[in-house]
């Protein structure tokens, strides 16, 4: 037995990632609210590109995804030189960790943070430390108190899934401050865009030499099934992370939607205004059932129940109403649903099937 191959240690330690369901047996075209994504769907023009981008495959893509760092610095105002794409923002955060963590390192992620961050540090050796939230908010004092000489990484998301709550930009900075140098600190802002003015932390990306920014085109951009993320931060992170990644990380498909996507910026607004819209009352709805959230700056809310036990017969009679929610025990919190904030059809299914649920139809 000894001669069989063994993976890494730490790597049998991984809990497996649960994406979101997107069927219910026996049950034709149920309305999945599970995985976060965008119910609009993509700009148009980034579907048009994505087809017409079959003209090209029996050339590699490029490399190096300059037309869509060119988009991407454009519309943000940033240096095209400090981007990095890949294959979702996970891609980006695994590149991250197999570059500045590993064996005798340690990860710092927070107690209702997203999964792949303690997924990423145990891939690459490191160990992840869980640092207590505060009342479903990222503390950064809890942070600060968690670092030893062996921190390589501190990952945190803003706005953070699946609790939905932000940290002020303050707070961010303070962290950033705060952190010694050789602590990377890992801005993910999958959900940047849901929040209007919001940066992302490219601000701090910019000026801090130990902060990085991820995002995604698979939320607002409605791309989640193309799979497209992007990286912003100091050059020599971002040098690194070239070094180490699939040279053709990205199709030509990938490419082409993304950049369109990108261009498409009224598409965005829109989705972004829809949203809120919605969001605002779906929370008021399920508030009136006696349904609580803290206020959500993503495209979800964290819906609370008396204890695990409700939050898992409300999910069951959900599902027998063709309706797919989250259950979020695997990020501590087994007594709430994360619901994506649908289309107004799906948003008023599931307020209704809620209130049936409460008694209160
Ligand atoms: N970060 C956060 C906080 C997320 O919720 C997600 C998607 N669930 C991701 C990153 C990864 O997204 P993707 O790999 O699709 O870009």
């Amino acid at each position: 037995m000894n001669d069989l191959p063994r993976p890494q240690p730490g790597i049998m330690g991984i809990d497996l990632y649960e994406g979101g369901a997107s069927q219910i047996a026996g049950v034709a075209n149920p309305v999945k609210l599970s995985s976060n994504e965008n119910p609009f769907g993509p700009s148009d023009a980034a579907k048009e590109a994505y087809l017409r981008a079959v003209h090209d495959l029996h050339r590699y893509p490029s490399t190096d995804h300059a037309s869509l760092r060119a988009a991407i610095a454009e519309v943000h105002g940033l240096d095209p030189d400090r981007i990095v794409c890949g294959t979702g923002s996970d891609e980006i955060l695994l590149l991250l960790a197999q570059a500045y963590a590993g064996p005798g390192g340690e990860v710092i992620h927070t107690e209702h943070g997203f999964l792949m961050y303690p997924i990423a540090a145990r891939a690459v050796g490191a160990t992840p430390v869980k640092v207590p939230d505060r009342d479903r908010r990222v503390d950064v004092d809890a942070i600060l108190s968690a670092v030893t000489e062996r921190t390589q990484i501190v990952f945190i998301a803003n706005p953070n899934n699946p609790t939905g709550t932000m940290l002020d930009e303050s707070e961010v900075e303070r962290l950033a401050r705060a952190l010694p140098t050789h602590v990377m600190l890992v801005l993910d802002g999958a959900y940047a865009e849901y929040v209007e003015g919001f940066d992302g932390g490219a601000r701090l990306a910019t000026e801090y030499p130990n902060v990085f920014m991820t995002r995604t085109f698979s939320k607002i951009y409605g791309l989640g099934g193309l799979r497209i993320g992007w990286g912003y931060g100091p050059r020599a992170i971002v040098d690194v992370l070239n070094r180490i990644r699939n040279p053709f990380n990205l199709s030509h498909g990938q490419i082409a939607a993304a950049e369109a996507a990108m261009r498409d910026q009224a598409h965005i607004a829109r989705c972004r205004a829809e949203n809120a819209r919605l969001r605002a009352w779906l929370a008021a709805a399920l508030a009136d059932l006696g349904v609580h959230s803290d206020p959500s700056h993503g495209n979800f809310i964290l819906a609370r129940f008396a204890d695990a036990a409700e939050a898992g017969q409300c999910d069951d009679y959900l599902k027998t109403q063709g309706l797919i929610v989250r259950r979020v025990g695997s990020y501590g919190l087994p007594h709430c649903l994360r619901i994506t904030i649908g289309d107004e059809s799906a948003c008023r299914r599931v307020a209704a099937a809620i209130a049936a649920f409460k008694g209160k139809a």
